[in-house]
């Protein structure tokens, strides 16, 4: 079968809810992709970072097999020998407590959001129903129908009403906005949602010191600070968590003068190296132990491959220095875009990101086709990246990427602009 086989096949049985790119992948290894063709790739969206430590990591997959040849799943009814060293292994690196695990991204995000509303109402004595979470402007945060219901997004949000009330927004990086609504009835506020870099938006970094001030705004009014990181985490920005700030250890870096602790972390993605759904909320015991059993859960949150794969993946990204090399790359990569947008600026407005979560932004309206020409005709060349909010070209290639492969990959970026 051909790539177009491929994709009518897609196109006739399923739900027309993607607009891929028309490429048909069979494999993965490192920083390259496979078609069914033949053709190599750069792979420069890792799945929406999930990819960090690079296609069919053999560590990650051995991990896989191992686990999966043992026991896949117990539910949690019961215990499975996987889970508890997990579970010490991930609090020990993040530094947290406890862990509440789960599948998805979106999953973590609703777990967050109900273990905040919970404290709220429990440890704070917000009166009941009246709990409030503030969230930013052109958030993504996932898909569900509570999720959409604070997205700024029509195209995510519209026709899915009626939306789960509770979630009230502020521009991001605003801290003036913020601290006022804080300032509004902070009694019944539970909790702040943020992104520490806006991925989904077209990687918005907001000024070094939003973070530690959003923190330090929650604290003062006794409200939750709940990072996402899903996007961000796990070293894709040149720190381990980008809440971490500019340390780039792959320790925890509590020390360090940049490091922003929040109340409530969520993850995802590459917490598995993008081999399999896992995501996982952190957070300390005075906050966690509002979720008792029966409370929340998953049938297949905490299964022992999960568990198993999690702890290589995370494993792999401290003894391969992965965020070490997501900052010394990352910048290398922004200097040479830079010297595009300089070289073409009728195409090209800037380039903008942290370690390697990066974006070009296009000189063309959001509405217009360039971004997604740009696109075609980097696959065309044997790279692979995706517009996003119709201008913006993301690059955000697996973290094990060599500087010669980041040289060659800016070079056919380069090629393409100026054919374009
Ligand atoms: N939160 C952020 C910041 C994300 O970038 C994403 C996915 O792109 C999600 C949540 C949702 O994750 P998932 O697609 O695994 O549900």
């Amino acid at each position: 079968m051909t790539s177009q086989d491929y994709i009518a096949l897609e196109d006739r049985h399923g739900a027309h809810n993607y607009h891929p790119l028309p490429v048909v992948l069979k494999e993965g290894r490192g920083v390259y992709l496979y078609d069914v063709e033949g053709k190599q790739y750069f792979d420069f969206l890792s799945a929406y970072s999930a990819v960090n430590q690079g296609h069919c990591h053999p560590r990650i997959v051995g991990a896989l097999k191992r686990q999966a040849e043992l026991l896949t799943l117990t539910s949690r009814a019961f215990h499975n020998d996987q889970l508890g060293p997990y579970k010490q292994y991930l609090t020990e690196y993040f530094h947290f407590d406890k862990v509440l695990p789960m599948n998805t991204g979106a999953e973590a995000v609703e777990t967050a959001i109900k273990i905040c509303r919970k404290w709220g109402y429990e440890v704070k004595g917000i009166p009941r129903d009246k709990a409030r979470i503030i969230v930013c402007g052109q958030n993504f945060h996932g898909r569900t129908t509570t999720i959409i219901s604070f997205s700024s997004d029509p195209n995510a949000k519209g026709n899915f009403g009626p939306y789960t009330p509770g979630f009230e927004s502020v521009p991001y990086g605003d801290l003036e906005a913020l601290r006022r609504k804080l300032a509004d009835d902070p009694a019944t506020i539970a909790g702040v949602l943020v992104e520490p870099i806006q991925g989904e938006a077209g990687v918005f970094v907001p000024e070094d010191n939003y973070i530690p001030e959003v923190a330090a705004a929650c604290r003062e009014q006794n409200v939750l600070f709940i990072a996402d990181e899903i996007q961000t985490g796990v070293g894709r920005t040149g720190a381990l968590l980008r809440v971490c700030g500019d340390c780039s250890c792959t320790g925890h870096c509590e020390r360090q003068a940049t490091y922003t602790r929040p109340d409530v972390l969520i993850l995802g993605k590459a917490l598995s190296g993008g081999t399999y759904p896992v995501s996982a909320v952190l957070a300390d015991d005075a906050v966690m132990h509002v979720i008792q059993p029966g409370q929340h859960g998953s049938t297949f949150g905490g299964n022992p491959v999960a568990c198993a794969v999690a702890r290589e993946a995370l494993e792999v990204v401290r003894d391969e220095k992965l965020t070490q090399n997501a900052r010394r790359l990352g910048e290398i990569f922004r200097a040479r875009m830079q010297e595009l947008v300089e070289q073409y600026p009728a195409t090209l407005r800037l380039v903008r990101g942290k370690g390697l979560l990066n974006a070009l932004v296009i000189n063309d309206s959001p509405e217009s086709d360039t971004a997604w020409n740009l696109c075609m005709a980097l696959a065309d060349r044997g790279l692979l990246a995706k517009p996003t909010h119709g201008n913006i070209i993301r690059f955000a290639p697996p973290l094990v990427i060599s500087e010669a492969e980041l040289t060659e990959a800016c070079d056919i970026i380069g090629q393409a602009i100026a054919d374009l």
